[in-house]
Formats: C-alpha cells, sequence, structure tokens
C-alpha cells in the first residue's frame, strides 16, 4: 500500500497558530540547512534552527517551546536571507517566542528571560532605552557584577553610552505598553472561554440520554 505524505498529513494546531501569527509557511522548508550554517549562535543552541523548523513541521509544540534555541535567537536575520525557500526564520523564531510566552512556558535561557524583563521595563520607564542602567542592572541581577566593567570608559567616551537616561515621548510609550497589556487581557480571556465553553459541550455531549434508553 502507498502512503503519500503532504502537509495535511501532518497538520496541528501549533502548525496552524505558528503559520497565522507570522504568516510563514512551515512546510515550505525542504531541509536544506542553509539557515542552520549561517546561524552566528548555532554553536549555543540545542537544536539547530533547520532542526526547529522540521520540529514545527511535526507539531512538536512541547519540545519547540521549551528548546533553548529559540530563546538564544539573536534576530540577526541570517538565516532569514539564505534561506531559498523564502521562510523568515527569524520571525518563525519571533513567534516560538510568543507563544511560549503566552502558554506561559518558561525560557530555559535564565539571562534572557531577565535582559527581556529588564530591557521592557527601562524603555517603558523613559520612553527608550537608557543603556547605562541596563548594563548595570543585568550584571548584578545575573551575579556577574564586573562583567566587561572595563570597556565602559571607551564607551563613555565615544559617547556610545550616556551618563544620564533621555527621556522620550514616554505618554506613547505608556499608551504601547497599556494597548498590548489589554489585548493580552482580552486574548486570555477568549482562551478562557474557549476552555469552558469546549468543557460544557464536552459534558453535554457526554451526559446526553437518548429517548428510549
Ligand atoms: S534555509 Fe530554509 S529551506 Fe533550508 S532548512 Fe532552513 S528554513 Fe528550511
Ligand atoms: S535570526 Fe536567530 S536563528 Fe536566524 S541566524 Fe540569527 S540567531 Fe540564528
Amino acid at each position: 500500500m502507498k502512503i503519500l505524505l503532504t502537509p495535511e498529513s501532518f497538520a496541528s494546531d501549533f502548525l496552524k497558530k505558528i503559520e497565522e501569527m507570522t504568516k510563514q509557511k512551515v512546510f515550505d522548508c525542504y531541509q536544506c540547512g542553509k539557515c542552520s550554517a549561517g546561524c552566528p549562535i548555532s554553536f549555543e543552541m540545542d537544536y539547530l534552527p533547520s532542526v526547529v523548523i522540521r520540529m514545527a513541521q511535526f507539531g512538536m509544540e512541547k519540545e519547540v517551546l521549551e528548546s533553548r534555541t529559540i530563546w538564544l535567537c539573536a534576530s540577526c536575520e541570517t538565516c532569514t536571507t539564505r534561506c531559498p525557500r523564502e521562510i523568515d526564520i527569524a520571525a518563525l523564531m519571533d513567534g516560538f517566542r510568543i507563544l511560549a510566552v503566552q502558554q506561559g512556558v518558561r525560557a530555559r535561557v535564565r539571562t534572557v528571560r531577565l535582559f527581556n524583563k529588564l530591557f521592557l521595563g527601562i524603555v517603558r520607564k523613559y520612553g527608550r532605552i537608557f543603556e547605562g542602567e541596563l548594563i548595570g542592572k543585568f550584571n548584578l541581577l545575573s551575579g556577574r557584577p564586573f562583567q566587561d566593567i572595563f570597556k565602559g570608559p571607551a564607551l563613555f567616551k565615544q559617547g556610545r553610552m550616556k551618563m544620564l537616561p533621555a527621556i522620550s515621548n514616554r505618554k506613547a510609550m505608556k499608551k504601547i505598553f497599556d494597548g498590548v497589556k489589554e489585548k493580552e487581557k482580552q486574548r486570555k480571556k477568549q482562551a478562557q472561554s474557549a476552555v469552558s465553553q469546549s468543557r460544557v459541550e464536552g459534558s453535554s455531549a457526554g451526559g446526553k440520554v437518548e429517548p428510549g434508553e
């Protein structure tokens, strides 16, 4: 008997979600490996970018969202520019991170989690990033207070780092953060009501007594 494997054979909710979110066709990947060969971070990853794409094709949601790879990806887009199938792999990595956060999957790389939190907190506070505060807090909280300390003076001298934060449009930034929070609240509400709806449907289907039984 011949078995024909098509993208539909592997259809999964995970695949649907990530394709809808990123507008990418995961099944366009034919595993040439060019993305992995060019990735500058691949030596630290637990799965190569092409392997993560393969796992997504197979609907391996847990493995993808719990991987170190999606958090180590630096969004440099080297993979995206190299892909002969024009798949935006960097966008897929973004999408995987968003799904991981939405589903409460903790990032496997603690310092990435910390960096994201501090970065967003500072942008929210000043309306833009203030590198001095970010580096200081990150070094302290990650337990490496003296990391890169000798590079500081040169960076100040070249004007790449400032002593004080430059305050930007904080009102506009607050609006963006509040908007995201609101959207996130709505998304959670919708997800909860979808779950309760399916429970109600499940229990009424299971408890249904046909006439004459
Ligand atoms: S470069 Fe593109 S086609 Fe090749 S393995 Fe990576 S995602 Fe797949
Ligand atoms: S975007 Fe991420 S996965 Fe792609 S090459 Fe850069 S670090 Fe690697």
